[in-house]
């Protein structure tokens, strides 16, 4: 029975966000090495080495790259990615690779992105098709297919070939991301990638380092998504103790109201996972307290997210010049819709910045479910139980 690494070496193709390294004349690096420019890690790699997230290696002085299956398939309303801006109560087809280039003790996903270090992660990846998926999101009614679960920009080249697929059938895209992007990348994904979510996990470079990564290329990179006309939402899940101090939320809130007062901010509710369970569960009132910072800062859209019922009107979009409610939500369940077909306030008329559609499309799922596809599909292969090195 292979392992898992065994399996996802032979699903790779060549990719396309590298370029080789020549040898240094100090001797330091030898010829056939490669530099990754994927993510913010940027990658030199040497010849039979992987890069951090382990799912792109160098083979010959070339680069391979996740190519062929999914890790995971389901079909998620927008608003759990969450996009609170763009089509309300749409279907999002939701693809998931495996790995991930951070190592965060509290990953939500951790069974598919921590797939390759963990070896209690086991997610036993399905050979698809890009003509396959946008089949199966177009006959379930999607609008838009997002690449999430694990860190999307590891496995670009594989997400454009299917959005492009995804852009001839009329569907929207989206990549739910941590961010540590590079500005190449950035310009790779821009003509395939219409909605970029960002989690960005803190305001404290130490706490980034916990974590795997370093703050600087999230900064730059949310600057630069916003910049180059993605639609942009930003997503802070609030640790106990962590990332939740008044000083930090009131850093972070204000260097996104300094880019944009009209990028939407989600302060979400943790719940113990994974390896980090000292905290306790966040309660509402700090996701409040999170909400007020953020308005203080001049932030137009915020909302409190994971604990429906418990935060009043936090969920809802409300007009910033009238006050007026326009998107009434619970949870993942659009309860009204006021928009105008261009966007706007009916009372005020001010546009409302977001991806809306012309009229509210109705909601065709409100909790998540699994497309067809996923439950009939074979696994690429049987996978030996804790071989994920
Ligand atoms: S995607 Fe990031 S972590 Fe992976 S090889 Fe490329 S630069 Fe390194």
């Amino acid at each position: 029975m292979p392992a898992l690494k065994e399996v996802l070496e032979k699903t790779v193709r060549e990719g396309e966000l590298y370029e080789p390294l020549g040898p240094t004349a100090s001797g330091e690096r030898a010829a056939g090495w490669v530099h990754c420019y994927a993510c913010g890690h940027d990658c030199k790699i040497p010849d039979g080495q992987a890069g951090v997230c382990k799912v792109r290696f160098n083979r010959g002085g070339k680069l391979f790259v996740p190519w062929g299956y999914a890790g995971s398939l389901q079909c998620d309303p927008i608003e759990k990615k969450p996009f609170f801006h763009a089509v309300p109560g749409a279907l999002a087809f939701s693809l998931g690779m495996l790995g991930c280039d951070l190592h965060c003790s509290y990953c939500q996903n951790w069974v598919t992105s921590q797939a390759l270090r963990d070896p209690d992660a086991v997610s036993p990846p399905m050979r698809v098709t890009p003509e396959e998926l946008v089949e199966e999101a177009v006959r379930l009614g999607a609008r838009a297919i997002v690449s999430t679960y694990n860190e999307p920009l590891i496995t670009s080249e594989w997400a454009v070939a299917i959005f492009k697929e995804a852009k001839r059938a009329g569907l929207l895209t989206g990549y739910v991301s941590n961010g540590n992007a590079t500005p190449r990348v950035l310009e790779y994904l821009r003509p395939w990638v219409d909605l970029y979510k960002v989690d960005l996990k803190s305001f404290d470079d130490r706490h980034y380092r916990q974590l795997g990564g370093r703050i600087a290329p999230i900064l730059d990179s949310i600057r630069r998504i916003h910049a180059m006309g993605f639609w942009l939402e930003i997503v802070t899940l609030l640790i106990p103790g962590f990332n939740d101090s008044d000083d930090e939320l009131t850093r972070l809130a204000e260097f996104l109201s300094g880019i944009s007062p009209d990028i939407p901010w989600h302060v979400t509710a943790f719940h113990k996972d994974y390896k980090m369970t000292d905290p306790d569960n966040t309660p509402a009132e700090t996701l409040l307290r999170a909400a007020e910072i953020g308005k203080r800062a001049g932030l137009r859209f915020v909302y409190a997210g994971n604990l429906p019922g418990y935060v009043g009107d936090r969920e809802c979009t409300f007009c910033p010049q009238c006050g007026a409610m326009l998107v009434d939500r619970y949870g993942y369940h659009i309860r009204g819709y006021r928009l105008t077909p261009a966007g706007a306030c009916p009372d005020c008329g001010t546009k409302i910045p977001g991806r809306w559609e012309r009229e509210f499309g109705g909601q065709l799922a409100s909790v998540p479910f699994l497309p067809r596809a996923r439950r009939r599909r074979e696994p690429l292969a049987t996978i030996a139980p804790n071989c994920g090195t």
